[in-house]
């Protein structure tokens, strides 16, 4: 048997426990092990005299004991202070017993490893590994980096050391085992190592070149791993594309009555399509008439109009017989397209309903037994829409709006949901996330992309600044001052991003003082943990002027649209990414009249984030930003990695390995057609065995 494939189970120290602990980790079998790649290491290869130490580093250090003392003060203490022939410094312990006292004793040689950070007496370890050298000549230095693994709980760094160590071992006995799959013209190209190597190399780097070169990103190992772990992505999305190919989906063929239906809800509109929304719907329109499902991606910056590109899509499935699910990821979102669809189809004969987990009852039984019965034509909600009971008649569509919101696993479920036999609906997602070209290779390999590349016309750019909160006095001022131009205003509330609660709390303080300040202005607020009518009500005030100035939370940072709403201020930008502030920032600029944004910071300001702040207030132009942010601070952010579902990576790292993903999508296609059968062995390899990646 392949002892790649062998459980972790053969293994010495890997006991039935250790074994659980490991599936945690989703290591199963040998080749698991191999590639459950190191996140750093510890460097124990050079013993670093005292006066070269850096705050920050982790280092090894050989001195003797000066002096120890247990210090009461504060919290109780062991603080050792040793020196070399070049300084002094302290150890620190705040967890020790009278042994330790006695072991350290002055005059003692130790050597010790941990991390340097400056405190009260200087530089100091907290809690360092020591040890005592009875030898003056031992050796204290090992010949490779130590590998630090990703753990999980009750599983020590040594029992997972010697794990990989032996599965190296084996690996080793038979190197054939561990096949290439990369195409050798790109290895060779590229002067990438083997993958054997690659993989020794990672675990345990002993070479000082190759330390220094790992350590600072671009070691060929390390680059070769990363192509493939990224290589693996792709295909996985990319055959989940294919996939689709080989289901049937209902064709919108143009009944007769269509042509009539398109007209009259263009004639419907208060404005004309742009071109740019023309072209998509046409791109729209040739996919849904074939009989395979279809898998496109509308990207188009914050106010292309995208909405009534869906709406579109939507009248193609319902004068075809279909029903049509839309799903949003806020329900501020989901009732704002409620509100846009039932005005948009008021002179139509459908059903729309909302869906949200506060239907209850008999409405519930109700809507839920139209729907099933074909009586509903549109059904608008959030997530809670496919996770309920919810059945169709025949849904003949899914819109998911804001798509960079639900993560990439998110995505792939969805596509089973709504299948009738072999039929699959068609599914249109639309995001205002501008991805540079390269990442989407990465990131919606699954997917046909459109793109609306010109906004509806008479758009004025908006107009942002940057300044200091210290200035808040004038920045109420100007409010007072737009709201006598019967302008409506957005004040944003933005804090640490794990605390809603604390978040809501500081809009409310905030509406309180503005109320307080701006007699004349009528202040409401919204955030995110008011009951959905509140929100509601709300929204709608502001959307009848009768609200001026709305106080509120990164709650309307996706899809809001009042474009009488002007002016927007932004509290603590300099914390949110960029392409989450364009976001935000694209709730104004709606309409046609000048419009501005003012980034109210914190001082004082970093370089970097007056850099970041200083290319929003530069540009209105999501893509230019994206690039711009990808250059500053890597793709985290414009990927969303705060968001759930979002690409992880076992060595891959975007922001260090942007270079890569220009050739990903090349290589994907050569393996697709030389190499098919190496698609399954990458997957596994990257993705683990248990991942169903490739959509079953
Ligand atoms: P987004 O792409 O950000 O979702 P929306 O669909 O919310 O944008 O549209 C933004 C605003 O632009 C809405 O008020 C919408 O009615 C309006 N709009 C959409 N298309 C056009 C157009 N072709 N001309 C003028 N206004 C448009
Ligand atoms: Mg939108």
């Amino acid at each position: 048997m392949n002892v790649l494939q062998q459980s972790v189970g053969i293994l010495t120290g890997v006991g039935a426990q250790t074994l659980y602990r490991l599936e945690k980790l989703g290591i199963r079998v040998i080749q698991d092990l191999i590639f459950h790649l190191p996140l750093r290491y510890e460097d124990r290869t050079r013993v670093y005299p005292i006066r070269g130490l850096l705050v920050g580093m982790s280092a090894l250090i050989v001195g003797r004991v000066e002096e120890i003392d247990i210090l009461p003060r504060g919290r109780k203490s062991l603080v050792c202070k040793i020196t070399d022939d070049t300084g002094v410094m302290t150890l620190k312990f705040f967890h020790f017993n009278a042994n330790q006292h006695n072991i350290l004793k002055p005059g003692t040689l130790i050597s010790c490893f941990g991390e340097v950070r400056y405190g009260f007496g200087g530089l100091e370890i907290i809690h360092p590994e020591y040890q005592v050298l009875l030898n003056p000549e031992a050796q204290v230095t090992e010949t490779s980096l130590r590998p630090v693994y990703p753990l999980t709980e009750g599983l020590s760094q040594t029992t997972l050391r010697k794990a990989v160590k032996q599965a190296l071992m084996l690996c080793h006995q038979q190197p054939e085992l561990l096949i290439d799959y990369l195409p050798e013209a790109f290895l060779t190209k590229r002067a990438y190592p083997s993958l054997a190597d690659a993989i020794t190399t990672l675990h345990a780097p002993d070479d000082p070149l190759v330390i220094q070169r790992l350590q600072s990103g671009n070691l060929p190992a390390l680059k070769r791993l990363a192509f493939e772990e990224l290589l693996a992505h792709h295909l996985r999305l990319s055959v989940s594309k294919n996939k689709a190919k080989h289901w049937q989906a209902p064709q919108f063929l143009g009944a007769d009555t269509q042509a009539a239906a398109i007209a009259q809800f263009l004639t419907g509109l208060p404005f004309k399509l742009t071109g740019a929304q023309q072209r998509v719907i046409a791109e729209i329109e040739v996919d849904c008439q074939l009989p395979q499902p279809m898998m496109r991606l509308v990207q188009g910056d914050v106010g292309s109009g995208k909405t009534i590109v869906s709406a579109y899509a939507a009248l193609l499935a319902l004068t075809a017989g279909y029903q049509v699910a839309v799903m949003a990821p806020t329900e501020l979102l989901a009732e704002q397209h409620l509100r846009n669809f039932s005005h948009w189809f008021k002179d139509f004969d459908i059903q729309i309903v909302f869906l949200t987990g506060q239907v209850k009852g008999k409405a519930r039984k109700e809507l839920l037994a139209d729907l099933a019965e074909g009586r509903v034509g549109i059904i608008i909600g959030t997530h809670a829409l496919f996770q309920e009971t919810v059945t169709f008649k025949q849904l003949g569509l899914i819109i998911i709006d804001e798509q960079h919101r639900f993560g990439v696993n998110q995505r792939l479920a969805l596509r089973e949901k709504g299948q009738q036999g072999n039929l699959r609906p068609h599914q249109l997602v639309m995001t205002a996330t501008p991805i540079p070209r390269t990442l989407a290779m990465l990131q919606y390999s699954d997917l046909d992309i459109s793109i609306i590349d010109e906004l509806p016309p008479g758009r004025q750019p908006i107009v942002t600044s940057v300044i200091p909160a210290e200035r808040r006095e004038d920045v109420i001022e100007r409010i007072n001052s737009w709201v006598k131009k019967r302008r409506q205003v957005y004040w944003v509330c933005t804090l640490i991003e794990e605390s809603e609660v604390l978040e809501c709390e500081a809009a409310e303080k905030t509406t309180e003082l503005l109320t307080q300040a701006l007699p004349e202005v009528r202040v409401a607020l919204i955030h995110g943990r008011m009951k959905s009518a509140e929100k509601e009500a709300v929204m709608q005030a502001f959307k009848l002027h009768e609200v001026d100035l709305l106080v509120a939370t990164t709650v309307i940072e996706v899809g809001v649209d009042v474009p009488n709403a002007g002016v927007m201020i932004i509290e603590n930008p300099e914390r949110l990414g960029l392409s989450q502030l364009h976001q935000l920032r694209g709730r104004v600029g709606r309409g046609s009249d000048d419009s501005y944004c003012l980034l109210m910071y914190q001082s004082p300001l970093s370089d970097i984030a007056r850099q970041r702040l200083g290319i929003l207030r530069d540009s209105n132009d999501g893509f230019v930003i994206a690039e711009k942010d990808l250059e500053l601070r890597g793709p985290g952010e414009v990927m969303g990695t705060r968001q759930t579902g979002a690409m992880t990576f076992k060595i891959a790292d975007l922001a260090r390995d942007t270079d890569l993903l220009a050739s990903i999508q090349q290589v994907g296609e050569h393996i697709f057609n030389q190499a098919p059968h190496a698609i399954q062995p990458l997957c596994d390899r990257w993705l683990g065995a248990s991942t169903d990646y490739a959509e079953v």
